[in-house]
Parts: C-alpha cells; sequence; structure tokens
C-alpha cells in the first residue's frame, strides 16, 4: 500500500490555463479520498500528475515518501480507470482485463486465474467471452474496474466513474467501488463533481476550486465547519442530509 503526498503542485498547459495551482494533499494508506469540485477545477489534471502522464512545472508527487518525478506511468504502480468506456472493442472481455498482464509477461495459467478473480471481485463472473458492445454501460465500467485491478496495482485512480451512468445504476456501482477499495485497502483517488455521491463514498472529501484545495476532512466537517463562503456555496447547492454512512457499516 502507499501514502500519496502531493507537495505545492504547479500545472500550467502550453494555453496559458493554470490548471493546478500550489496544490498540496495527503492520502493515507487505504484511504479513499474524494477529489470533488466544480468542471474546469483542475481534478483530472490533479490525477494526471499523479499517475505520471503529465509532468508539474513545479512541485513534487511522493509515493511513501519516495518523488515519483523521475518515475515512468508503468512504473509507478498506479491505474487509472477514465470517465468515458475505454475498453478495446475489438477485444473479449476477457482479453481486455488480461492485457496489463500480457504487458507484464505474466504466464498464461496465473493470467487466467487473476481474470477470474477480477471477474468475481466485480460480479461478472462468467463473462470472459463476451465482447464490450453486448455490454450495458455498468458492466464495462465494472470491466474497466476489473482491468484496473487485476494488476495488482498500489495506488486506483478514478476520473468520474459514475458520471457515464443512468442514475439507476449509479448507486449499485457506487457500492461496488466502495466495497471493493475497502476489501482490497487500496489507497484511492476519487474524482468527481458530484457531492452527493462523494459523501456517500469518501472517507475524506478535498475540495478543489480553481486548481486548489480549499478544504480537507470527512464529509460531516464540511456540513459542520465549512472553510470558508466558496465552501458552504458550493454543498448548499443540494439537498444533503449530514451523515457518515461508511463510519456506520
Ligand atoms: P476538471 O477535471 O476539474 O474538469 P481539468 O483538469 O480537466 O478540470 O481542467 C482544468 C483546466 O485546465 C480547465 O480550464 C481546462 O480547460 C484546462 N485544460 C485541461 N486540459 C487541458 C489541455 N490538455 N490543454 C489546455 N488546457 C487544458
Ligand atoms: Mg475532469
Amino acid at each position: 500500500m502507499t501514502t500519496l503526498a502531493l507537495e505545492n503542485l504547479e500545472m500550467t498547459y502550453g494555453n496559458g490555463v493554470r490548471a493546478v495551482a500550489g496544490l498540496d494533499l495527503t492520502v493515507a494508506h487505504g484511504e479513499l479520498m474524494v477529489l470533488l469540485g466544480p468542471s474546469g477545477s483542475g481534478k483530472t489534471t490533479t490525477l494526471r500528475l499523479i499517475a505520471g502522464l503529465i509532468r508539474p512545472a513545479a512541485g513534487d508527487v511522493l509515493f511513501d515518501g519516495q518523488t515519483m518525478l523521475d518515475v515512468p506511468p508503468e512504473r509507478r504502480g498506479v491505474v487509472m480507470v477514465f470517465q468515458q468506456n475505454t475498453l478495446f472493442p475489438f477485444r473479449t472481455v476477457g482479453e481486455n482485463i488480461e492485457f496489463g498482464l500480457r504487458m507484464r509477461k505474466t504466464d498464461r495459467q496465473d493470467r487466467q486465474t487473476r481474470v477470474g478473480d477480477a471477474l468475481a471481485a466485480v460480479q461478472l463472473s462468467g463473462f470472459e467471452d463476451r465482447w464490450p458492445d453486448e455490454l450495458s454501460g455498468g458492466q464495462k465500467q465494472r470491466v474497466a474496474l476489473a482491468r484496473a485491478l487485476v494488476v495488482r496495482p498500489e495506488l486506483l485512480l478514478l476520473d468520474e466513474p459514475l458520471s457515464s451512468l443512468e442514475p439507476a445504476l449509479r448507486a449499485e456501482m457506487r457500492d461496488t467501488i466502495t466495497h471493493l477499495q475497502r476489501e482490497i485497502g487500496i489507497t484511492t483517488v476519487l474524482v468527481t463533481h458530484d457531492q452527493l455521491e462523494a459523501v456517500a463514498m469518501a472517507d475524506r472529501i478535498a475540495l478543489m476550486i480553481d486548481g486548489r484545495i480549499r478544504q480537507v476532512g470527512s464529509p460531516l466537517e464540511f456540513f459542520e465547519r465549512p472553510a470558508d463562503a466558496d465552501v458552504a456555496r458550493f454543498f448548499a447547492g443540494s439537498n444533503l442530509i449530514p451523515g457518515d454512512e461508511r463510519r456506520e457499516r
């Protein structure tokens, strides 16, 4: 497992947009941190910096206290699940999940076992030979999750994994993710713009506005002690009942 630390991160794109502006954040071993913020606040950019897909202009990305700046993405032990479905359309479900293991030269027997285990974990046992276009949106997201977890990453990054799903499927997938995350105990950063989703899933929430983290705390702390008027306003946008579902389980 991995502790993640982001220290004074800066990222300005070529067009001059300062997407991440002096960002500090730490995520504990096995924690599910929800990075919450409005569209354009820099959430996806932050995940890309953690994964090593882009390099910060300044600041540091540390895993267990070690800087990752010179470590290429494939060596970081990080997997990122994107908002849109990114399964390979001309590979079966089994081949999609197995892909990362082939890249790592895992032997055939081991691959089969691990693909079966990964499918079981997302409640899709027996789906190995299906094609992506035979699956519902929710099933595709489950396969994407299985494909991420099969390589046993140290750190899981989820970019709005529920936003492309119909409302009816969202709660189900939300539970799949939180249960699986707790069971495996993997350090996770989940991005969303949806307060309700954040409150339902997070150990802690980091609220991001304009490239900065404005407040970090438990869902309850956001209701009881919002750091400032912007934070309070962002939360007031929805009719939420304060509570902490995860603690009660
Ligand atoms: P979020 O995920 O919170 O919606 P992003 O990290 O995608 O926010 O974007 C933050 C800001 O950076 C936005 O203003 C966006 O337009 C800009 N941005 C994102 N990606 C790029 C890019 N590849 N090139 C230029 N600007 C970008
Ligand atoms: Mg985004």
